[in-house]
Formats: C-alpha cells, structure tokens, sequence
C-alpha cells in the first residue's frame, strides 16, 4: 500500500478531506484553512530508527532528489508525487552552527543558529516553494490547465516563487508591496521572469488582491495559506533535531509575520512524536517586531482574541504583516509547545542585528528580531544558562544590505550604537598610522 496524503480542514468540528490535486485553498464546508494530512498508520509501519537511518543515509547526498533537504524526507511531506515531476533546488541541508561568543555574551553556553538563509534563493521560503511548485508541476503534467503561479510577498515569497518557477519553466506572478522591500528580493523575481506586478499598498493589501485573481483556476495560488507550503517548511525543525543526532533542544526561537513558519515547525516536531522518532517537545517563541505585533498583543492576553492591526513601517519588512493568515495555526502550535511570544523595537532588532555580525555573523533584520527576543528572555530568567537554544535564522543578510548600510551611517532615527562606518583618510602613511593607532586603542578598550 502507497503513502498517502490529502488536504483536511484544520476546523475539528469539520474535518472535511480534499485531495492534493484540487485546486482549494480553504474548506468549502467552513472557510477553514487547510492543512496537509499524512496516513500515519502507513508511515507508523516503518519503526522511528528506520526512518531515522533512511533520513541519515540520504542527507545532503548527490543522490537526485533524496539529497535535498525536503526530498530526503519525500514520504513524510508530498509521497504521491511523481520523481520525474519534482522541482528541486537542492533546498534544505544548510549549517547549523554554534553561536559561541554571541551565547556568551548573555551567559548562554549552548547557542545554535540555524541559517535558513544559506538556500538557493536566500530564504526559508525555498522549502516550502519546492513542494508547491512541484505539485503544480504535477498538476500540469496531469493535465490541470494552470496559466501561472501567483504570490503577495514581503519579497521573499516572490523570490522563491519566481526561481522555482523558472527552474520548473512555469510563469509565476508577484504582487509587491511598493517601496517596501529591499533591492534584492525585488530584483530576484524580476531577474527570473516573473510577472511582477508593484501595488501602491502593503502586503495586507497586496494578500486581499491576490486572493481575488486566483479565483480563477487556471491561475494558482502560492501563498502559505496554501498548505502546501507548510509541509516543506515544516522539516526545518525535523532536520535540526537530525543534526543533533536526533536530540530535541530545549528552545526553537523564529521571526513570525504571517505565522506559516511557526505552524510549520510545529507541524513538522509533532509529526516526528507521532511517528516516535522524539518523545519531547522544545518551548517555542515567537519573536515580532513591535510594529507589527498582533500576535504579541494576543499573547499578552493569553490568545484569548486575536484582533489583526494595521502593521506599522518595520526595518524588519518580511514581518511587516498585520493581518496574519495563518494565527490560528500559531496558536495551535504555541499552546502546545509552552509558546513564548516576545517583540522588539526597532533599534532593539537593528542593534541585536548588528552586534550579532560583530561575534561572526551576518544577521538578516528578521533574524535581528529573534535575536533581540532571545537577549530579553535570556535576561528575564526564562531561557536560563545550560539550556540548548536554536535561533532560526530565516533569511541571508545580503538580501539586507539597505538595512545595514543605514544602520552603520547612522541614518536610522535611533543612536546606532555598534555603527563601524569606514574611516575617510588622505592616501598618506602618517595619517593612516595617526588613525589605525588612535581606533585600535578605542577598540581594546570598548572590548567589544
Ligand atoms: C517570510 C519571512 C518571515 C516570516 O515568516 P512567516 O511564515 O510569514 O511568519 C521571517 N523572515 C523572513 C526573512 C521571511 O522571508
Ligand atoms: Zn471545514
């Protein structure tokens, strides 16, 4: 008997069941988001240490498509699909490192960061962009009469999309938020031939368009409220705890916008206890930036209601979402992960940022956002010393340069306080050595 997955409304007094290949993104019955559902009496017939040992032996081989991230888990996330038919960037498999003198700093010993970055397009997306595109691939290939793929993006999305679309030869359409994403991800979709199509609003605006236009079938829509999305996004915290030889860290802290990533990585953690591969779960936090931070507000009052806001202008402009679309996923997820949900300013996340680059890093603003909230709960007592804490990291700095270039000239409208702007000297010696001896006195005694 084949593994088997379908689409299942998240609402338990609905439940009702759709299959992969129809062209739905909330419940018919309820208007209830979706969700991917695997037959885990099949998957339960191969023991934990099985499957551990198959995980193992296809990590990051050359073995196509097993050695992607994703694909080398292909029965626990999308089993149906045709090989012939999977869009593959080799996504997943990137370095999870210790952050050593970063812990240190807030007396933590054991700081990981895992660096979702380091993947094709330069964000976490690419995982869950594989698996969406892959199933319109097969769609297409089953004769489904999908024109074009389409996204609202903080800019992100829109890059994963375009270049899984283009490796896939798939038109894909992106609705930006104008003015409001960095040069990078709004060169990435342009450079792979999407559609880009720039709207004089914010992503909340750019979601409530998109939802329209993908009314039509024939165009599809790749938003995580497609959660198709959520099954490759969801092996981030499978393929951590693998990198742990299999052991849970105590804590997962991530950036959340609009929330698919948390659900995600709950999602994925839960599905590893159910098939017995882990029997504890890690706390997990939600950082926010305090510009836009229903979730925190929320939190605040123990997710009793939800009131989505208008999200303020934030450095931190992947999570510049107010209106999430996946909070109730979240907060699924939160409840039963003794969820934390922490918010930083914007000179808490730029600072986190930079001084994060200063002990090795190169941290994404998102990444800043996670790393503020770890500072302040490391402070509080709640994340104490020994405990094993990973920082996801969801984006590659360099996708960010705007951002670090304002921070280090001081253009932001707040004190930059670990700002390293270059020094301007006339081509002569004696000022130069005047300048290296002054700054390398300054350094020794800021220690920092
Ligand atoms: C999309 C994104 C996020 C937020 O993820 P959600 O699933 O929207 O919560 C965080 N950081 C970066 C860099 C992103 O691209
Ligand atoms: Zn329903």
């Amino acid at each position: 008997m084949p593994y088997r997955a379908w689409f299942q409304c998240i609402n338990e007094e609905c439940n009702r069941a759709y299959p992969l290949n129809q062209i739905i993104y909330r419940c018919e019955a309820c208007g209830s988001l979706l969700e991917v559902r695997h037959d885990l009496e099949r998957l339960q017939r191969r023991d934990a240490k099985a499957w551990m040992k198959l995980f193992d032996e296809r990590y990051r081989t050359t073995e196509w498509p097993y050695g992607s991230g994703i694909w080398g888990k292909k029965e626990w996330v999308l089993p149906q699909v045709d090989n012939d038919n999977i869009v593959s960037l080799y996504e997943g498999g990137t370095n999870l490192f210790w952050a050593e003198r970063l812990g240190k700093l807030f007396g933590l010993e054991d700081l990981w960061i895992k660096l979702c970055g380091n993947t094709h397009s330069g964000s976490f997306k690419d995982l869950g962009m594989t698996v969406l595109v892959t199933q319109v691939k097969q769609m297409i290939a089953d004769g489904a009469p999908i024109r074009a793929v389409a996204c609202a993006s903080t800019g992100d999305t829109s890059a994963a999309l375009a270049v899984y679309c283009a490796a896939a030869g798939i038109q894909s359409i992106v609705l930006l938020p104008k003015g409001k994403i960095s040069t990078a991800q709004l060169v990435q979709p342009i450079a792979n031939g999407a559609l880009v199509l720039s709207l004089d609003t914010d992503f909340d605006g750019c979601m409530k368009v998109v939802q329209q236009i993908t009314r039509d079938p024939t165009i599809y829509l790749a938003n995580s409220m497609n959660s198709l999305r959520v099954e490759g996004q969801k092996t981030v915290g499978i393929e951590i705890v693998q990198q742990f030889d299999w052991e849970v860290p105590d804590v997962f802290i991530i950036p959340g916008g609009n929330l698919g990533n948390v659900s995600a990585l709950g999602k994925g953690l839960i599905m590893m206890r159910d098939l017995g591969l882990i029997s504890k779960f890690p706390r997990i936090v939600v950082a926010q930036a305090e510009n836009a931070n229903p979730l925190y507000c929320s939190y605040l009052k123990g997710f009793e209601t939800f009131e989505p806001m208008q999200a303020k202008k934030t450095l931190a402009s992947a999570i510049q979402i107010g209106d999430p679309v996946s909070v109730q996923k979240a907060i699924r997820v939160l409840k039963q992960f003794e969820g934390v949900v922490e918010q930083a300013s914007e000179s808490e996340l730029a600072d986190a940022s930079a001084l994060a680059d200063k002990m090795g890093m190169f941290a994404c603003p998102h990444t800043g956002v996670a790393l503020a909230a770890l500072i302040k709960l490391a402070k509080r007592g709640t994340i104490e010393p020994g405990m094993r804490v990973v920082v996801i990291s969801t984006a590659h700095g360099l996708k960010f340069t705007d951002f670090k270039v304002q921070y280090h000239d001081r253009k932001l409208d707040f004190d930059c306080r670990f700002a390293n702007p270059p020094i301007e000297l006339p081509p002569d010696v004696d000022a130069v050595h005047r300048a290296l001896d002054e700054a390398l006195q300054r350094r020794e005694s800021l220690h920092v």
